[in-house]
């Protein structure tokens, strides 16, 4: 069979990144990201270090509120609170995990779902699964994007998820049953994982288990979406490198397939500057979401 056709994320995240300038430039003020992250866990310096890059690349506003680990909860909802009251702000991001002392569920309530750029916001959510246009979370938002990008279907098609995240694996799901595919959510407790992805035209993996899913699993032709990122021992000089949920030996069964790195990965922030430019133009009454 010949080798799966490689769905590379850098070209289709710098596609989504000119569009988001496009718009951006026609604007009467620069669209402008907030985010807000607590404590220096490295991964969530790093991930925000690279929205803030991102964002000014492209000519959007940013700013990087960093506040000490120990900030009380009383003190982030107010600034929150600030930052949904000032209209020079597009949208509000608040860097997830949290410091156990703050309520996740209770700073995501409290972000104006208008600045919602996350997607997270409760009625966001709900709007995302009655199937109404929306600010929709990232990840998935790239995904769909990619998808379109390389001209893969959706309406129609047997679409397995596997992993029920509340900010990949569901919102995943609901934007493909709102693109018209027929869709299977599997998890954790699902009873035979491989007859239930075998299923699948397109199969999107987003559990955060190296190579969980395998060549036996995959239906010869399907397309493959691997969300994994996990970080494993055997890289060059004994460093870890970066694998998927998907065992490299898919490519010889699937029919197209995203790499990691370098597949979805790159999608995230495009689409999270997408979100922002959106929330721009809804706040500016230039559109509806979607
Ligand atoms: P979570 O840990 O929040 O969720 C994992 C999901 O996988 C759960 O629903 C869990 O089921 C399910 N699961 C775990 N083990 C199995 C198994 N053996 N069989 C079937 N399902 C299983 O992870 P996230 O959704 O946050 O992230 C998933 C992966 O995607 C991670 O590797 C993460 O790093 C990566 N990621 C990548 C992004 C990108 O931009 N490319 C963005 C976000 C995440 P249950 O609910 O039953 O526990």
């Amino acid at each position: 069979m010949t080798p799966a056709r490689v769905l590379a994320g850098p070209p289709a995240a710098d596609a989504l990144l000119s569009d988001v300038a496009a718009r951006a430039a026609r604007l009467p003020r620069p669209p402008h990201l907030a985010m807000v992250r607590l404590g220096d866990d490295p991964a969530s310096v790093s991930y925000v270090r690279g929205k803030d890059r991102r964002a000014r690349e492209v000519g959007l506003g940013s700013a990087v509120y960093a506040l000490p680990e120990t900030t009380p909860q009383a003190e982030l909802l107010a600034l929150i609170a600030r930052l949904n009251a000032d209209d020079a702000v597009s949208g509000i991001l608040v860097q997830l995990p949290l410091p156990a002392h703050v309520s996740e569920q209770a700073v995501l309530h409290a972000i104006d779902p208008r600045k919602d750029v996350d997607g997270f916001h409760p009625l966001n959510v709900g709007e995302l699964w009655a199937g109404r246009p929306t600010l929709i979370p990232c990840t998935p938002a790239g995904i769909l994007y990619l998808l379109d990008l390389y001209g893969l279907p959706v309406a129609g098609q047997r679409a397995v998820v596997v992993g029920r995240s509340p900010i990949v694996g569901r919102p995943t799901a609901a934007l493909l049953l709102a693109r018209d595919a027929t869709v299977t959510l599997a998890h954790s407790r699902t009873r035979d994982l491989g007859a239930v992805t075998r299923e699948a035209d397109l199969l999107v993996v987003a559990v955060g288990q190296p190579h969980l899913i395998t060549p036996e699993m995959v239906r010869p032709g399907a397309t493959v979406i691997d969300v994994g990122i996990n970080r494993v021992p055997g890289g060059p000089g004994g460093k870890a490198h970066l694998t998927g949920d998907v065992h490299p030996d898919v490519a010889g069964v699937a029919g197209a397939i995203t790499p990691v790195p370098g597949g979805v990965g790159p999608l995230t922030i495009a689409a999270l500057l997408a979100n922002t430019v959106t929330a721009a133009e809804m706040q500016a009454g230039r559109r509806v979401p979607g």
